[in-house]
């Protein structure tokens, strides 16, 4: 059985929930020990919590350790049952963290499968449903992922009760390539506002289409009303031939709208100030998609905490390797069969 120290690097979910993905693709036991031992509350939370139960839920799993707050498990994988799966946080707790660790599994899997899970499609500190239609999945679909995705109803932090739908077709991914951005084709804002007051999207729309000479067409927002939230989220969404970058900040109590949206308008043009086509957020998440195509390379700004754990906890496990370069022109990432 593979030993996984759970406070290696950042010390945070990603390491349980790649490390869930990668036991489950090589029908491989683990034991994960110090289960994000690097956050202020060490332990499984409902998310995490959530992505053991699905994964073992897709794989027939006997598992060890899975309660609210556990700071180690095992996980023994029995076999891959792909089909018709629903899963609930039951706070929320981000589904699209939920999504990823199952969804490379499914990939490989010789039947179809649908996946809903209910909890929040808008988070702090994880992929939002608009991040991962917009940045990521455009990525693996180019690489031959065959799924399509809806986010049936939008759950925004804190309050959550959003739900998502990905249909998975089993799929040969084929490696990537992304050194470059190409031409950047447009840039959009939109804003999600739920039991707040409507000027502060139409504030935060006002500061980014003056900022980057936004037009009205390239400017959305949707009030979900007062029956869910409080809650709001501007998502800035830079497209180009290549990649699309997707920027998102959370409006917070005694923060005004303005200043929500300057933090927004800040990382997209850090973003915008260097050539490299990933972004740092893009950056973990592209390594799992690249191993199951057995390679593939691309090129971002800097060596993130999650993109130095995540590269390190891949390569503990059999398969494609992945190597990180610093260079003048930024980081070359690779990954290759040893
Ligand atoms: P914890 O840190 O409490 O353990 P966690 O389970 O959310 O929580 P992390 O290890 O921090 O786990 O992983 C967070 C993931 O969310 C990483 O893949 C990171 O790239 C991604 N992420 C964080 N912020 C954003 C963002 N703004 N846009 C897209 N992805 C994001």
């Amino acid at each position: 059985m593979l030993t996984i120290n759970g406070a290696a690097g950042e010390g945070g979910g990603q390491i349980l929930r790649t490390a869930l993905s990668l036991s489950v693709l090589q029908q491989r036991p683990i034991r994960i020990e110090n289960i994000r031992a690097g956050r202020p509350k060490p332990g499984l939370m409902r998310q995490h919590l959530t992505c053991v139960k699905a994964a073992a839920q897709i794989s027939a799993a006997d598992v060890q350790g899975d309660m609210l707050g556990s700071t180690a498990l095992e996980f023994h994988p029995r076999a891959l049952a792909p089909g018709h799966h629903h899963f609930a946080i039951g706070t929320a707790g981000s589904a699209m963290l939920v999504l990823q660790t199952v969804l490379p599994p499914l990939l490989r899997a010789e039947e179809p499968s649908r996946i809903t899970i209910e909890g929040g499609t808008h988070n702090p500190l994880a992929p939002s449903a608009t991040f991962f239609e917009h940045a990521f999945l455009p990525r693996i679909r180019e690489m031959g992922a065959r799924v399509t995705f809806a986010c049936e109803r939008v759950g925004l932090f804190p309050a959550g009760g959003g739900r998502v739908v990905l249909n998975v077709q089993p799929s040969e991914l084929t490696p990537l390539t992304l050194t470059d951005r190409g031409e950047r084709i447009v840039t959009h804002a939109e804003v999600l506002i739920a039991g707040i007051a409507g000027h502060v999207a139409l504030r935060e729309l006002t500061r980014i289409a003056d900022r980057f000479r936004l037009r009205r067409e390239q400017l959305r927002h949707t009030d979900l009303g007062h029956s869910t939230g409080p809650g709001n989220v501007i998502s800035v969404i830079a497209q180009f031939q290549r990649v699309t970058e997707v920027i998102t900040a959370f409006g917070a109590r005694g923060v005004s709208a303005e200043s929500v949206a300057d933090g927004a308008c800040a990382e997209l043009e850090s973003y915008l100030a260097s050539s490299a086509p990933v972004g740092e957020h893009l950056s973990d998440q592209l390594l799992l998609p690249l191993w199951l195509a057995g390679g593939g390379e691309f090129r971002t700004d800097a060596i993130s905490g999650h993109l130095e754990t995540n590269a390190a906890l891949i390569n503990q496990f059999d398969g494609p390797q992945v190597a990180l370069e610093n260079g003048s022109n930024g980081v070359r990432i690779s990954l290759r069969d040893r």
